[in-house]
Protein backbone atom coordinates (compact mmCIF):
# COMPACT_ATOMS: atom_id res chain seq x y z
CA UNK A 1 0.00 0.00 0.00
CA UNK A 2 2.47 2.49 1.22
CA UNK A 3 4.01 1.46 -2.71
CA UNK A 4 1.25 2.46 -4.17
CA UNK A 5 0.76 6.10 -2.26
CA UNK A 6 4.03 6.98 -3.63
CA UNK A 7 3.67 6.25 -7.18
CA UNK A 8 2.34 9.94 -7.91
CA UNK A 9 5.22 11.31 -6.14
CA UNK A 10 7.89 8.75 -8.21
CA UNK A 11 5.76 10.03 -11.47
CA UNK A 12 6.82 13.54 -11.25
CA UNK A 13 10.34 12.45 -10.72
CA UNK A 14 10.72 10.06 -13.44
CA UNK A 15 8.74 12.72 -15.90
CA UNK A 16 11.55 13.54 -18.27
CA UNK A 17 11.03 17.50 -18.17
CA UNK A 18 9.74 18.99 -21.50
CA UNK A 19 12.54 20.01 -23.69
CA UNK A 20 11.17 23.44 -24.55
CA UNK A 21 10.71 24.52 -21.37
CA UNK A 22 11.93 22.23 -18.45
CA UNK A 23 8.60 21.94 -17.00
CA UNK A 24 7.25 18.00 -16.38
CA UNK A 25 6.23 16.75 -19.79
CA UNK A 26 3.50 14.77 -20.15
CA UNK A 27 5.08 12.64 -22.44
CA UNK A 28 7.40 14.34 -24.45
CA UNK A 29 6.23 18.00 -24.47
CA UNK A 30 4.18 20.25 -21.36
CA UNK A 31 0.60 21.17 -22.30
CA UNK A 32 1.58 24.40 -22.92
CA UNK A 33 4.12 24.04 -25.54
CA UNK A 34 1.99 21.50 -27.20
CA UNK A 35 -0.85 23.76 -27.56
CA UNK A 36 1.73 26.55 -28.89
CA UNK A 37 3.18 24.52 -31.54
CA UNK A 38 -0.69 23.52 -32.55
CA UNK A 39 -1.42 27.43 -32.63
CA UNK A 40 1.42 27.71 -35.07
CA UNK A 41 -0.59 25.08 -36.88
CA UNK A 42 -3.90 26.76 -37.15
CA UNK A 43 -2.33 30.00 -38.58
CA UNK A 44 -0.39 28.33 -41.11
CA UNK A 45 -3.12 26.72 -43.19
CA UNK A 46 -2.38 28.85 -46.47
CA UNK A 47 -0.17 27.28 -48.86
CA UNK A 48 2.15 29.04 -51.15
CA UNK A 49 3.66 28.27 -53.92
CA UNK A 50 7.38 28.81 -55.03
CA UNK A 51 9.11 28.76 -58.09
CA UNK A 52 11.50 26.29 -59.24
CA UNK A 53 12.49 26.85 -62.78
CA UNK A 54 9.27 26.19 -64.78
CA UNK A 55 7.63 24.69 -61.85
CA UNK A 56 5.71 25.75 -59.33
CA UNK A 57 4.49 23.24 -56.25
CA UNK A 58 3.23 24.35 -53.14
CA UNK A 59 4.97 24.77 -50.23
CA UNK A 60 3.65 23.76 -46.95
CA UNK A 61 4.65 24.82 -43.70
CA UNK A 62 3.79 23.86 -39.86
CA UNK A 63 4.79 27.65 -38.87
CA UNK A 64 7.24 30.61 -39.40
CA UNK A 65 10.73 29.89 -37.91
CA UNK A 66 10.20 31.86 -34.55
CA UNK A 67 8.70 30.74 -30.96
CA UNK A 68 8.05 27.90 -30.23
CA UNK A 69 8.59 25.90 -33.80
CA UNK A 70 12.17 27.86 -33.72
CA UNK A 71 12.99 26.38 -30.17
CA UNK A 72 11.85 22.69 -31.04
CA UNK A 73 14.00 22.75 -34.04
CA UNK A 74 16.82 23.98 -32.24
CA UNK A 75 16.21 20.67 -29.77
CA UNK A 76 16.05 18.72 -32.19
CA UNK A 77 19.38 19.37 -33.74
CA UNK A 78 21.46 20.48 -31.18
CA UNK A 79 20.13 19.45 -27.63
CA UNK A 80 19.88 15.55 -29.37
CA UNK A 81 16.12 15.33 -28.58
CA UNK A 82 15.19 13.17 -31.76
CA UNK A 83 12.22 12.41 -29.98
CA UNK A 84 10.92 16.50 -30.81
CA UNK A 85 10.68 14.90 -34.55
CA UNK A 86 7.02 13.07 -33.61
CA UNK A 87 4.99 16.47 -32.64
CA UNK A 88 6.68 17.96 -35.75
CA UNK A 89 6.06 15.42 -38.29
CA UNK A 90 2.60 14.62 -37.14
CA UNK A 91 1.44 18.29 -37.05
CA UNK A 92 3.25 18.91 -40.50
CA UNK A 93 1.55 15.69 -41.79
CA UNK A 94 -2.02 17.65 -40.36
CA UNK A 95 -1.71 20.30 -42.30
CA UNK A 96 -0.70 18.74 -45.66
CA UNK A 97 -3.55 16.55 -45.02
CA UNK A 98 -6.00 19.52 -44.09
CA UNK A 99 -5.25 21.33 -47.42
CA UNK A 100 -7.81 20.84 -50.08
CA UNK A 101 -5.76 20.05 -53.01
CA UNK A 102 -3.84 16.88 -51.02
CA UNK A 103 -7.40 15.98 -49.95
CA UNK A 104 -8.45 15.50 -53.98
CA UNK A 105 -5.63 13.79 -54.88
CA UNK A 106 -5.58 11.58 -51.91
CA UNK A 107 -9.25 10.85 -53.04
CA UNK A 108 -8.63 10.67 -56.83
CA UNK A 109 -5.13 9.11 -56.81
CA UNK A 110 -4.66 5.27 -55.68
CA UNK A 111 -1.66 4.77 -52.96
CA UNK A 112 0.46 3.29 -55.52
CA UNK A 113 0.49 6.72 -57.15
CA UNK A 114 0.91 8.49 -54.17
CA UNK A 115 4.06 10.96 -53.84
CA UNK A 116 6.87 9.69 -52.15
CA UNK A 117 8.52 11.98 -49.75
CA UNK A 118 11.92 12.53 -50.00
CA UNK A 119 13.72 13.73 -46.46
CA UNK A 120 16.42 16.27 -47.85
CA UNK A 121 19.93 14.57 -46.69
CA UNK A 122 22.86 15.30 -44.94
CA UNK A 123 26.52 14.87 -45.79
CA UNK A 124 27.25 11.21 -44.60
CA UNK A 125 29.99 12.59 -41.96
CA UNK A 126 27.41 15.41 -40.59
CA UNK A 127 25.03 12.88 -40.16
CA UNK A 128 27.51 10.45 -38.16
CA UNK A 129 28.21 13.45 -36.02
CA UNK A 130 24.73 14.68 -35.20
CA UNK A 131 23.63 10.86 -34.70
CA UNK A 132 20.60 11.54 -36.98
CA UNK A 133 19.36 13.12 -39.55
CA UNK A 134 16.61 15.62 -38.68
CA UNK A 135 14.87 15.43 -41.98
CA UNK A 136 14.63 12.07 -42.30
CA UNK A 137 13.24 11.50 -38.44
CA UNK A 138 10.60 14.16 -39.48
CA UNK A 139 9.41 12.83 -42.50
CA UNK A 140 9.43 9.23 -41.03
CA UNK A 141 6.53 10.97 -38.43
CA UNK A 142 5.20 12.90 -41.21
CA UNK A 143 4.68 9.39 -43.22
CA UNK A 144 2.95 7.84 -40.07
CA UNK A 145 0.33 10.57 -39.91
CA UNK A 146 -0.11 10.79 -43.61
CA UNK A 147 0.23 7.16 -44.92
CA UNK A 148 2.45 8.36 -47.65
CA UNK A 149 5.15 6.45 -48.80
CA UNK A 150 8.91 7.13 -47.44
CA UNK A 151 11.92 7.13 -49.20
CA UNK A 152 14.82 7.78 -46.84
CA UNK A 153 17.22 7.58 -49.62
CA UNK A 154 15.75 8.70 -52.75
CA UNK A 155 18.41 11.14 -52.58
CA UNK A 156 21.99 11.46 -51.66
CA UNK A 157 24.56 15.00 -50.35
CA UNK A 158 27.67 14.30 -52.41
CA UNK A 159 29.36 17.13 -51.15
CA UNK A 160 29.55 18.53 -47.17
CA UNK A 161 29.01 22.14 -47.53
CA UNK A 162 29.07 25.07 -44.83
CA UNK A 163 26.05 25.56 -43.23
CA UNK A 164 23.36 28.15 -44.80
CA UNK A 165 22.97 30.09 -42.24
CA UNK A 166 26.98 31.38 -42.36
CA UNK A 167 26.17 32.75 -45.91
CA UNK A 168 24.49 35.28 -47.93
CA UNK A 169 21.46 34.13 -50.53
CA UNK A 170 24.33 34.09 -53.25
CA UNK A 171 26.49 32.29 -51.59
CA UNK A 172 23.84 29.84 -50.66
CA UNK A 173 22.97 29.22 -54.07
CA UNK A 174 26.75 28.52 -54.63
CA UNK A 175 27.45 26.29 -51.52
CA UNK A 176 24.89 23.85 -52.63
CA UNK A 177 24.71 24.00 -56.32
CA UNK A 178 26.49 20.86 -56.78
CA UNK A 179 25.73 18.93 -53.57
CA UNK A 180 22.82 16.54 -54.36
CA UNK A 181 22.58 13.43 -56.72
CA UNK A 182 19.27 11.56 -56.82
CA UNK A 183 20.16 7.78 -54.95
CA UNK A 184 19.92 4.20 -56.21
CA UNK A 185 16.39 3.89 -54.81
CA UNK A 186 15.22 6.54 -56.65
CA UNK A 187 17.16 6.02 -59.91
CA UNK A 188 15.29 2.53 -60.23
CA UNK A 189 11.97 3.63 -59.76
CA UNK A 190 11.98 6.48 -62.17
CA UNK A 191 10.35 5.17 -65.21
CA UNK A 192 6.56 5.24 -62.67
CA UNK A 193 7.28 8.66 -62.89
CA UNK A 194 5.81 8.76 -60.10
CA UNK A 195 5.83 12.50 -58.05
CA UNK A 196 7.76 13.46 -54.84
CA UNK A 197 6.98 16.03 -51.89
CA UNK A 198 10.63 17.30 -50.73
CA UNK A 199 10.88 17.89 -46.94
CA UNK A 200 13.30 19.67 -44.78
CA UNK A 201 13.06 21.21 -41.05
CA UNK A 202 13.68 24.78 -42.38
CA UNK A 203 13.16 27.10 -45.53
CA UNK A 204 14.84 30.18 -45.83
CA UNK A 205 16.44 31.56 -48.67
CA UNK A 206 14.99 28.17 -50.69
CA UNK A 207 18.57 27.54 -52.18
CA UNK A 208 18.76 23.80 -51.07
CA UNK A 209 15.38 23.22 -52.17
CA UNK A 210 16.01 24.66 -55.80
CA UNK A 211 19.58 22.79 -56.10
CA UNK A 212 17.30 19.34 -55.40
CA UNK A 213 14.89 20.02 -57.90
CA UNK A 214 17.54 21.04 -60.58
CA UNK A 215 18.65 17.62 -60.32
CA UNK A 216 15.12 16.09 -60.24
CA UNK A 217 13.78 17.94 -63.17
CA UNK A 218 17.27 16.90 -64.84
CA UNK A 219 16.26 12.85 -64.16
CA UNK A 220 12.43 13.93 -65.37
CA UNK A 221 10.81 13.69 -61.34
CA UNK A 222 8.23 16.04 -60.77
CA UNK A 223 8.52 17.60 -57.41
CA UNK A 224 4.69 17.40 -55.98
CA UNK A 225 5.17 20.12 -53.45
CA UNK A 226 7.51 21.16 -50.87
CA UNK A 227 7.17 20.33 -46.94
CA UNK A 228 9.19 21.89 -44.00
CA UNK A 229 8.74 22.53 -40.28
CA UNK A 230 9.64 26.23 -40.39
CA UNK A 231 9.70 28.56 -43.12
CA UNK A 232 11.98 31.92 -41.79
CA UNK A 233 11.24 35.19 -42.66
CA UNK A 234 13.21 37.64 -44.32
ZN1 LIG B 1 6.95 22.97 -22.37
Amino acid sequence: MALLRLDPLLNIFLTAPCPLCDRPGKPLLCHDCQQQLQDCQASSQSAQSIQLGQAQPPLTRLGIYEGPTKRAIAQLKYNNTPALAQPLGEGLAEVWLQQQPNKHYLSRFKSSQHPWVLPVPMHPTKQRQRGFNQAELIAQNFCHRSGLPLMANGLHRIQATQPQFELSPAERQQNVSQAFAIGAALQQKRHQRRPVLLLDDIYTTGATIQAIAQVLTAAQIPIAGIVVVAQAMK
